[in-house]
């Protein structure tokens, strides 16, 4: 490893001016467990690390009637799953945490690295999208807001300048007659990190649906919606043979590669039952 400075600025502000001052050569530093693997194989060389742990106004969970729920960017993954809060308003973030890596990683991760990484093969991207999250971002210019699904670009690739810090994820209350339901598949060879991870999220007028999100997780270089699903279903009750069809339609809204993790078909296959199962499931809990 090359030697690097190391910086740990106590603000927002403080830490965005120093990324500005050091340009592409400086990389944000938050859990580490991203980015220590990345430098450690010399694909980052960065000459300055701005660690941003010391930021309290970043470790912050918190529920407002009116906003939702909102999640510092520095809360880790062991911190969500384990919140009460967090297992009061949104108990599907705490089941899906469980199953994320290993409790190593969750102690180190954080959910602003999780994101920023742009890491495919992740889960909270895909619960974020489907509750309709919104990431809070500053640079050394102010704040801007953009939808969660509009931080990702392409393979390990955010929307994000050298110079912005990810503050928070905003995830906006539920209304009612609404439910969401994640469920991951790993490959029993491979046990970190999933295969394919579907969101679903209905929200219903009567027995139809109004909203519908169908997020595909890890069969692609970017979390995707299968928005011709989406569409399919809205407006309508779900029945068995809806059901069936929007998830052999959401199995081809994805570009999985062939890996150590199975083939495409397989991947679309896994696909299509996860969101027959989760739609199955969301339609039961919402009605
Ligand atoms: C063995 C292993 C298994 C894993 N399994 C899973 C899994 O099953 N599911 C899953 O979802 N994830 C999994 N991961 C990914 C893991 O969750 C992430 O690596 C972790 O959350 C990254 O968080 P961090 O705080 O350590 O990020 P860091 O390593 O500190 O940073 C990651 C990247 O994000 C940037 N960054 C960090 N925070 C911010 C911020 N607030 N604003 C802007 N940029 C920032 C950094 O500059 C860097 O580029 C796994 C990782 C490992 C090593």
């Amino acid at each position: 490893m090359k030697n690097f400075d190391y910086l740990e600025p106590t603000s927002v502000a403080e830490a965005c001016a120093l990324l500005k001052q050091h340009g592409s050569e400086a990389k944000v530093f938050a859990g580490g467990a991203h980015v220590t693997i990345l430098m450690k194989q010399g694909l980052y060389q960065p000459k300055a690390l701005v660690n941003i742990k010391k930021i309290a106004e970043l470790k912050r969970i918190e529920f407002d009637p009116a906003e939702g729920l909102t999640i510092g960017a520095l809360v880790t993954h062991r911190e969500l799953e384990t919140s009460a809060l967090v297992r009061d308003r949104l108990p599907v973030l705490c089941e899906a945490e469980r199953e994320v890596a290993n409790i190593r990683v969750r102690n180190m991760g954080t959910v602003g690295g999780n994101l920023a990484s742009g890491e495919p093969l992740t889960d909270l991207s895909q619960i974020f999208i489907a509750l309709d999250g919104k990431l809070k971002i500053t640079g050394p210019s102010g704040q801007r807001t953009i939808p969660v699904e509009e931080l990702f670009l392409d393979f390990y690739t955010t929307s994000l300048a050298d110079d912005e810090i990810i503050t928070q994820v905003a995830l906006p209350p539920l209304p009612p007659k609404s439910g969401i339901e994640y469920i991951r598949f790993s490959s029993s060879s491979v046990v970190d990190k999933p295969s394919a991870g579907v969101a679903v999220r209905l929200s219903l007028d009567e027995e139809a649906v109004r909203v519908g999100r169908i997020v595909l997780g890890c069969v692609g270089p970017t979390p995707v919606r299968a928005r011709k699903a989406e569409a399919l279903i809205t407006g309508k009750k779900l029945t068995a043979e809806l059901i069936a069809d929007a998830a052999a339609m959401a199995s081809q809204e994805c570009s999985p590669s062939s890996d150590l993790r199975g083939s495409e078909p397989y991947k679309r296959a896994i696909v299509g039952t996860l969101v027959r199962r989760a739609l199955a499931a969301v339609y039961q809990k919402a009605l």
